[in-house]
């Protein structure tokens, strides 16, 4: 009965509604809740198996998010922000935010500061952040982010991504987005449709846990990628969530079932309110060394960290180098097998020249 009392179309965003659909007392979330705001869609609660699960530790306000240091713009966001919503950090490609709303809160999320706050965004922004671009030649890729660019109103979205395609330097667009993992029902044939007009368009979704792989969200994914649109996905490594080789090497796996390629896994950033997701470094590495060989080279995403103070992204990879010098390089495979391999090419005698 409640459920069909609910505001725009299940998703819960009181404290309240919120405590009453998990069992819990609702003051630790009426307390976060002052502090970062709150969203979930009835969709993805359903996917909670029991307290503190993955899925939990993702949506439900935690108050470890009142707690510890960090920055609440650890990458220098702000710093590469020459007008208000874009971050441009890298020579061909800018961050261009669009939309301040996502369908779900990430208790993790590394936007904490922006995600949730109208101020942080109006159409004023975007016209600036399009004229930006048009006076930039060199930008020849747009990453549209946010928040979630697929939460925003279907012919709204169309208008932004149109006046992209219309400027002539603009190569490629990547779409950022969690919709299909949070709130797959918001993949409509409608938005499809709208989104193949706009083609090269690529999306980076943002799955975290092999349970978020499911019919639903598998048949998002599905009619995004009939749509021409490939798909990669973002996968942040967090406590108690994916800091396990094997649930790591599942989800990468269950991804390529539905037609995602895994593209990135993320060190947790500095951000404040979430010391509690962060695992060690080398927690990372033996994840990699766990996937690579061990499966489908496609099943394995580069390891970055996203460097403090605005210098991008660095790729990690389990060093496979046991020693380099002018006669060999000795390296170590998979299984620990070590190999040689000559670093120069052989000398030819004069003889065989011809
Ligand atoms: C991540 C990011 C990009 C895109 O980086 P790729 O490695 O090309 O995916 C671009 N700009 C900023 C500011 C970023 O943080
Ligand atoms: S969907 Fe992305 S931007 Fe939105 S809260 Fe989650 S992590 Fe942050």
């Amino acid at each position: 009965m409640k459920q069909s009392r609910q505001p725009s179309n299940g998703i819960i965003s009181d404290p309240e509604t919120l405590a009453d659909a998990l069992g819990v007392d609702p003051e630790a979330i009426r307390r976060v809740h002052e502090v970062y705001p709150l969203q979930i869609s009835r969709y993805y609660l359903s996917l909670i198996e029991e307290e503190g699960d993955p899925i939990w530790r993702q949506c439900v306000p935690d108050l470890e998010e009142l707690n510890g240091e960090g920055e609440e713009d650890p990458l220098g966001e702000e710093a590469d922000s020459p007008v208000p919503n874009i971050s441009h950090r890298y020579p061909d490609r800018v961050l261009f935010y669009i939309s301040h709303v996502c369908a779900m809160y990430c208790r993790f999320c590394t936007r904490k500061r922006k995600v949730g706050d109208p101020q942080s965004l109006n159409d004023e922004g975007i016209a600036q952040g399009l004229d930006y671009i048009r006076q930039h030649p060199e930008v020849r890729d747009i990453i549209v982010s946010g928040g979630d660019p697929l939460m925003l109103p279907v012919e709204k979205l169309d208008s932004i991504l149109g006046s992209l395609r219309a400027i002539p330097h603009v190569e490629i667009i990547r779409i950022g987005s969690r919709v299909p993992v949070t709130f797959p029902q918001r993949v409509t044939p409608e938005l499809c449709a709208m989104l193949k007009k706009h083609h090269p368009l690529f999306l980076n979704t943002h799955f975290n846990h092999p349970r978020e792989i499911t019919p639903e969200s598998g048949h998002a994914c599905s009619m995004l990628a009939d749509a021409g649109i490939p798909l990669g996905n973002q996968t942040v490594l967090l406590r108690g969530v994916n800091d396990d080789p094997a649930v790591m090497k599942r989800l990468m796996q269950k991804l390529l079932t539905i037609r995602v390629r895994p593209y990135y896994i993320y060190q947790a950033d500095l951000v404040r309110g979430t010391d509690h997701f962060r695992t060690s470094v080398q927690e990372g590495l033996k994840i990699m060394a766990s996937l690579r060989g061990h499966t489908s080279g496609l099943a394995v995403p580069h390891f970055v960290i996203d460097g403090p103070g605005g210098v991008g992204k660095i790729a990690l990879i389990p060093d496979p180098v046991v020693s380099f010098d002018e006669e060999e390089i000795v390296l170590k495979n998979y299984e620990g097998f070590l190999c040689s391999y000559p670093t120069h090419p052989r000398e030819r005698q004069a003889d065989e020249v011809r």
